[in-house]
């Protein structure tokens, strides 16, 4: 797949991935799944290949690269290799844009100098009773003389187990416990007592990165570990949760580059196998089946990609975010799904990499915001209303 309107940085950077996609990654894919192993291989190859914090501004330590160039990096590590495609996404995009836009500027040192190195930070928002309903969560950080007091769950933090770097949500209260907002915090696993990994999920696909409970009990952190973003702790979580609309295009992107990914398989694969004495690309059943593959994909990554450009010098629009990440997620599953059943039994088999596509692509739909949410956040924008089912923050920016 490729789309018009990519400059000739992007079309070199693009060419230099897919090649790196194609090689060391793709080799790993399979074996990261099976053993269910965090990938620091990969992360050291996206280091060398200066991929990860590509979007940090170069006074911080990176390129200051844009939306768009990320998802051309994420879009092609993706078709080999989900899990990594996913590393780039959260090493460039999520709770690393938010601390660079909205923390000070000791956070912001802290969180590039780590992104870096090769940390994949985590976003603690969602818990086991507030999942779309954010709003709803009760992990609280209590103001105690000059620090704050933090105790909660979160659960299905990607990372949780490897990221070093947390940015927490909590509800903050001042001394005298009244709520002052939802404020996220920046803490680091093993150098902050009381942030404890409790489980980790087994999960459908994805299986190299971890999903985990994270308890937080009586975890203190200073007043200077609070990211509070210019219209204060009332507006915050909006405000941090629009930096989320980058994520949201990045879950999509990774969506879409697994879609390529099996797409293609399927295409290679109908010439080389024959059925009645000739390719079974020579169906029109198949033939149509690929003609709805690639009309699909070519309609999500317009739409990636025009949700990327969208945040030029900010974050992706909202609107264009959620219906990118709807529309992709959706479409990707379908897509993996037909382009398996081109193989017949074989796309069954683990021995190919279309099984663990399918089960990999499933979650796009779930995690950063369901499609029925995020429809929600469409139908809210167009109708310009703060909808009673959507949450500040996702209802409005
Ligand atoms: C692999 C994976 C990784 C994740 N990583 C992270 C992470 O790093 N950090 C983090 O904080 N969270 C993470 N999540 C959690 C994810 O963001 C939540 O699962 C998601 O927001 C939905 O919450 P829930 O699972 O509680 O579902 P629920 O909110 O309980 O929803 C259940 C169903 O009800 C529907 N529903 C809910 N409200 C509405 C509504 N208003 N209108 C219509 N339908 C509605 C949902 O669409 C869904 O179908 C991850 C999830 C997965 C699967």
């Amino acid at each position: 797949m490729n789309a018009s309107g990519l400059s000739s940085d992007q079309l070199k950077l693009q060419a230099r991935v897919r090649e790196l996609a194609a090689g060391p990654v793709a080799r790993r894919a399979a074996e990261v799944d099976r053993t269910e192993q965090y990938p620091w291989d990969n992360v050291e190859l996206l280091k060398d290949a200066r991929l990860l914090g590509m979007t940090i501004p170069q006074q911080y330590g990176g390129q200051g690269k844009n939306w768009l160039d990320a998802v051309l990096v994420i879009e092609a590590l993706s078709a080999a290799c989900s899990v990594t495609g996913r590393i780039a996404v959260e090493t460039n995009m999520g709770a690393i844009s938010a601390v660079m836009a909205y923390g000070s500027e000791e956070q912001k040192k802290l969180a590039a100098d780590m992104v870096l190195s090769g940390d994949k930070p985590a976003i603690c928002i969602t818990e086991p009773e507030a999942g779309s309903d954010a709003n709803g969560m009760t992990t609280r950080a209590d103001k105690k003389g000059n620090r704050y007091v933090v105790n909660g769950r979160k659960h299905w933090i990607t990372g949780g187990g490897v990221s070093r770097l947390h940015l927490i949500f909590a509800k903050v209260y001042d001394e005298k416990g009244n709520e002052e907002g939802i404020g996220g915090f920046l803490a680091i696993r093993d150098e902050t007592q009381g942030l404890k990994i409790t489980k980790r999920e087994p999960t459908m696909g994805l299986r190299g990165i971890p999903e985990a409970v994270i308890d937080f009990e009586d975890m203190e952190l200073p007043p200077s570990a609070l990211v509070i973003p210019p219209r204060g702790l009332k507006k915050g979580f909006a405000d941090l949760m629009n930096a989320y609309n980058s994520q949201r295009v990045g879950a999509a992107t990774v969506a879409l580059g697994i879609a390529e990914g099996a797409y293609q398989l399927a295409l290679d694969w109908s010439e080389k196998r024959h059925q009645f004495g000739r390719p079974i690309n020579e169906f029109q059943g198949l033939q149509w089946k690929l003609a709805d593959m690639s009309i699909k994909l070519r309609a999500a990554q317009a739409l990636v990609y025009d949700a990327a450009r969208s945040g030029e010098g900010g974050f992706p629009d909202m609107l264009l975010a959620a219906q990118a990440k709807v529309f992709t997620s959706e479409n990707a599953i379908q897509v993996v799904n037909d382009a398996l059943q081109f193989f017949g039994a074989r796309g069954y088999s683990r021995e190919l990499p279309l099984e663990r596509m399918a089960r990999d692509v499933r979650m796009f739909t779930i995690g950063g915001g369901t499609a029925e949410v995020l429809r929600n956040v469409v139908a809210g924008a167009l109708l310009k209303k703060k909808l009673p089912q959507t949450r500040d923050g996702w209802g409005k920016a």
